[in-house]
């Protein structure tokens, strides 16, 4: 029996303090820091050197003068003070969700879930091997060498996300545009200048004759393995390499080709081969399991709401995987008897096909839950409580349970047939796991030496350049500094493994970052986290700041140059009530205080019309006293309108 407490929730894992972002801000609030404790540059990262503290490398000394990243580390009224990288979040850092745009929990009616990698959490590096060592036997038996047999996989070299380049055989970590920040040919690492001779400005289009991104966490294997084949090929005796492939005496293998043999190989083990029988056959091994399962869906349904199963899978695997997940001898709480895995869900569709779900998708077929055989014809309606479906099309399927759009929070894995397509074709909200999101927040704490080191060295650079301008004709030596960046920042993308963080290299966002930000309105490394947050939460977007937002503080005094007037149509910033006539027009003049210089804004000077006068219908825009810019997806049409 698991050990449950009166609030009726599992035991919850140890708050972790060196998990938790309050260290940095303690430590961050200390006057000095030595050269161990110095850290990385143009952090998007937080500020963690206060104003007054200073920072030391080798022997420099170096005074910070003010806070660069623009809050205040201590505001001067402690009852305000605000910690703002935790805006209301206090929960342990494990069970966090977190948030690229607005989700009010209490819009949604329905909790869509994806099995695979969702509710069914395959252990890495178990799974990811099993799948590796199945594709390199396919290859072998397709007449690949057997050599190949030999090699194992190394779970500190893939990530997700890469793209492979099958023209030059290169496996690419790119930024949100297709610039180039790592590239790999086999095991090596090429140079910036072998970079630029083959990719002209460091950049690839994203061509899918061309290019393929490894997006799932079922590209893993295949990832390594493409390393390893090119590797291999490249590297053999009596192998000669040339841009596009390998020669070996009358035969030429071209990258392209060995790609499409490890796909074929990837997905024959998938749908033909052992993968899934393997799974099964050792379901501990291979899944993870977890007894909040049940309670979380239980207490869903509990608060009103519809919980659906949406997977690709089909009938006798989900049925072995869901059994095993809910295969605890008590039910949705300590006391009640154990239940069937298919009474926690209000409707549940196997074979869904997603992408192709969210466009045409295919038939609606009845499942035959005891032979698992389909039932002829199609499916008009309605669907039956327990009984499980396959195929059909979002349309359909929404339709039959009476959705909309942005009723519907989809849980899945996925950034392209999850999350992309629900959200671009349908407007589900969305919410991706990414279980990478336990090793990267665990890197981002442990190592906030590092983080320290490269923001230490970045004031460094700021000081060197301190009282010169463009009458200066010394040239400050920077290359030490330059240097330790470079040895600091390499150390920190190793600490993620051999191809650095899955959202970033160095300071620049990766490829996959950029779709997490753009179609995940909420993210966390486990759907389990939504059990810590009441299903009336209201989730709110950190704000996404620009440099000049993001390194300037409110606080900080702005002389302007040049004299400037103010757009703003708040009567508060203005000198003086605004005045308006009937018909709304700003009859008098307009004064303005930019850093204690008042000018009078002669251009917002407006005669007076006569209405008579005129013919214009509005002679100027009105200024609108009610809210005009929606931020908030969540808002509804209705709150909108009233508040407008
Ligand atoms: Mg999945």
């Amino acid at each position: 029996m698991p050990d449950f407490r009166t609030t009726g929730l599992p035991v919850p894992i140890p708050k972790s303090k060196q998990n938790v972002p309050e260290r940095a801000l303690d430590e961050d609030r200390r006057t000095s820091l030595s050269e161990s404790d110095c850290s990385y540059p143009g952090s998007p990262y937080v500020n963690v050197l206060s104003p007054g503290a200073s920072c030391r490398w080798g022997n420099m000394n170096i005074p910070v003068q003010k806070n660069p990243y623009g809050f205040q580390a201590e505001p001067d009224d402690d009852d305000m003070a605000i910690d703002p990288l935790n805006l209301g979040d206090e929960r342990d850092l494990a069970h966090r969700i977190f948030v690229n745009r607005s989700l009010h929990l209490d819009k949604i009616k329905f909790f869509g879930f994806d099995m695979d990698y969702t509710l069914a959490v395959y252990k890495s590096p178990q799974y990811e091997t099993l799948g590796f060592n199945l594709v390199k036997q396919r290859l072998v038996a397709m007449g690949y060498p057997n050599e190949l047999l030999e090699f194992y996989y190394d779970p500190s070299f893939p990530i997700r996300g890469l793209w492979f380049d099958s023209h030059y055989g290169n496996l690419l970590k790119v930024d949100a545009y297709g610039n180039i920040l790592v590239c790999c040919h086999g095991f090596r690492f090429l140079k910036q200048s072998e970079v630029y001779e083959l990719y002209p400005n460091k950049f690839l289009a994203l061509d899918e004759s061309r290019v393929y991104v490894l997006n799932t966490l079922f590209n893993l294997p295949e990832t390594y393995l493409l390393a390893c084949l090119i590797d291999f090929f490249t590297n053999a005796p009596n192998n000669i390499s040339t841009t596009t492939g390998v020669k070996s005496g009358d035969l030429f293998m071209s990258y392209k080709s060995i790609f499409q043999d490890v796909r074929n190989a990837v997905d024959w083990v998938h749908e033909k081969g052992d993968l899934k029988l393997k799974t099964v056959e050792n379901l501990e091994e291979y899944v993870a399991k977890d007894e909040r399962l049940p309670m979380l869906l239980s207490r869903m349904r509990e608060s009103g709401v519809k919980v659906f199963l949406l997977t690709n899978s089909e009938f006798w695997y989900t049925e072995k995987i869901m059994t095993y997940l809910f295969d605890y001898p008590f039910g949705s709480r300590p006391g009640e008897p154990h239940k069937d895995w298919k009474s926690y869900f209000d409707y549940m569709v196997l074979d869904a096909r997603k992408p192709l779900f969210f466009k045409e998708g295919t038939i609606l077929r009845q499942v035959n839950i005891t032979t698992g055989a389909l039932k002829i014809g199609t499916h008009t309606g309605p669907l039956q409580p327990g009984q499980i479906y396959s195929g059909g099309s979002c349309d359909v399927f929404t339709e039959l349970i009476g959705a909309k759009g942005k009723d519907v929070l989809y849980i899945g894995d996925h950034i392209f047939g999850d999350v992309l397509k629900s959200k671009k074709l349908r407007g589900w909200r969305t919410f991706l796991i990414v279980p990478e999101l336990v090793q990267e927040l665990h890197v981002w704490t442990d190592k906030c030496q590092l983080f320290k080191k490269i923001t230490c060295l970045d004031v460094m650079l700021g000081e060197t350049y301190k009282n010169l301008d463009s009458s200066t004709k010394e040239k400050p030596d920077i290359s030490s500094i330059r240097s330790a960046i470079r040895e600091v920042t390499h150390e920190m993308d190793l600490a993620y493994g051999m191809l650095g963080s899955l959202f970033r290299s160095g300071s620049r966002q990766t490829f996959f970052s950029s779709q997490v930000v753009r179609y995940a309105d909420v993210y966390a490394s486990t759907f389990l986290n939504l059990m810590y947050y009441p299903f009336s939460y209201m989730f709110r977007a950190p704000a996404m700041l620009m440099p000049h937002e993001s390194t300037v503080a409110h606080e900080e005094p702005f002389n302007a140059d040049n004299s400037t007037f103010s757009r703003s149509r708040q009567t508060s910033v203005l000198d003086g009530q605004e005045t308006v006539n009937r018909d709304n027009h700003v009859v008098a003049p307009v004064k303005t205080k930019v850093n204690a210089k008042v000018f009078t804004n002669t251009a917002t000077v407006l005669s007076v019309l006569e209405r008579s006068q005129s013919v214009v219908p509005h002679i100027r825009p009105e200024t609108p006293r009610k809210v005009t810019h929606n931020h908030d997806e969540d808002d509804s049409e209705e709150e909108s309108d009233k508040s407008a």
